[in-house]
């Protein structure tokens, strides 16, 4: 029998400022809190290889905040203990997050810290407006010399972050950003629609009347607009938010949505390892005084026991392009899905929210549009007995 892989997330907090619409844990930092964050980084990392150290690792990601602000001689030193502690398989997805703007000793040097196989790069837009309201640091100039920079040294899995449903932006403006980045021929787009998170910059803005959002009916179309021009490129939707090329979808988020098990390790990461999912504290100085210690380390556990598991299985499996099948759903909990949710599924197949073919249910188109809906429907505590 194969052995059972891990993803290992490493989550740098830091960034140049903050964008206005951001509520990551993510904050500016002097190069002294980047240092002594790299180190207790490295012994949470050290701490967790005896514990994990002999499984397999077949995806690392790099997220943040900004891994790309952090100078190359900290990355380096993380890469070693990751390399040190854990069993990081030949042909591993190593992805990195990275912004414009930042990379202090530019991509080769990073690239050197860490051998990246795929990076993500948070465009947002290529409108100058747009990302000044966004309080993003970067325009379109910045962002193209780092894709280009990345492509000469022979990373072609680039992925490219955009935001839509943003205040001031029209259809045929996330058209021509579409047409812009699709000049480039990236290996995979991210795109995500605005969430007005409460206590931000732009929340107050659009609370107080200075900043509109587009209506729901033109997010939608730009939704799809943007699903189309993809499409016609060749890059195909596997998750709501993301397109790839065949073959070139991020193995690590796949991981996510596929309950696979994962380590968060840094400053508030998330794990989901050995039936139980946590977080690491959010306070810097307490992750600090804990960070070699898994046994103090963990916040929030939450065992995940059989209704979890098929409540996750249901609404982690429908975001994916691959949806569920009741064969895979069988399998892990011995019974079917209309066992355990009766007639919802077919009251949605009914309703044109979800397709059935060979016991593999999909989201539809329509299904997606009002996925959170949809998706809610599966937690066993709001299924009608
Ligand atoms: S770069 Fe990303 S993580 Fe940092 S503040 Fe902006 S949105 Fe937040």
């Amino acid at each position: 029998m194969s052995e059972k892989t891990l993803g290992l997330y490493l989550h740098i907090p830091f960034c140049v400022r903050k964008c206005a619409y951001c509520d990551f844990l993510s904050f500016p930092a002097a190069q002294e809190t980047m240092a002594a964050y790299t180190e207790g980084l490295i012994r949470e990392i050290r701490a967790y290889g005896e514990w994990y150290g002999g499984r397999p690792v077949d995806t690392v990601y790099f997220g943040g905040g900004t891994p790309s602000l952090l100078p190359p001689d900290l990355l380096a030193k993380i890469w070693a203990a990751l390399f040190g502690a854990f069993r990081i398989i030949p042909g591993a997805e190593v992805t990195a997050e990275v912004n414009p703007g930042t990379l202090p000793e530019g991509a080769a040097s990073f690239a050197e810290a860490i051998p990246v196989t795929r990076v993500s790069i948070g465009l947002q837009s290529d409108d100058p407006e747009l990302m000044e309201m966004l309080g993003r640091i970067h325009r379109f100039p910045a962002f193209l010399s780092i894709y280009e920079e990345f492509g000469r040294l022979g990373i072609t899995d680039r992925n490219v972050d955009l935001m839509f449903g943003l205040p001031g932006q029209t259809l045929a403006g996330i058209e021509k950003t579409l047409r812009h980045v699709l000049e480039l021929s990236p290996s995979h787009v991210s795109a995500y629609s605005l969430m007005v998170e409460e206590g931000t910059p732009i929340a107050k803005r659009i609370a107080e009347g200075g900043l509109v959002l587009p209506p729901e009916d033109t997010e939608r179309a730009m939704y799809h607009r943007l699903t189309e021009m993809l499409a016609e490129a060749g890059l195909r939707r596997y998750e709501i938010s993301n397109f790839a090329l065949p073959g070139r979808e991020s193995r690590h988020n796949l991981r996510y949505w596929r309950r696979e098990e994962y380590l968060g390790l840094g400053l508030g990461a998330a794990s989901f390892a050995d039936g139980i999912r946590y977080t690491n504290p959010r306070d810097l100085r307490e992750y600090l005084a804990c960070a070699d210690d898994p046994g103090t380390l963990r916040r929030d556990i939450e065992k995940i026991g059989r209704k979890e598991a098929m409540e996750e299985m249901m609404f982690l499996g429908l975001r994916t392009a691959e949806g569920v099948s009741d064969n895979a759903f069988r399998e892990a909990f011995g019974c079917g899905i209309v066992d355990i949710y009766g007639s919802l599924p077919q009251r949605l197949v009914k309703d044109g929210l979800m397709s059935c073919e060979n016991g593999r249910y999909v989201l539809t188109d329509r299904g997606i549009d009002i996925s959170n809906t949809v998706l809610a429907s599966f937690l066993l505590d709001r299924v009608p007995a």
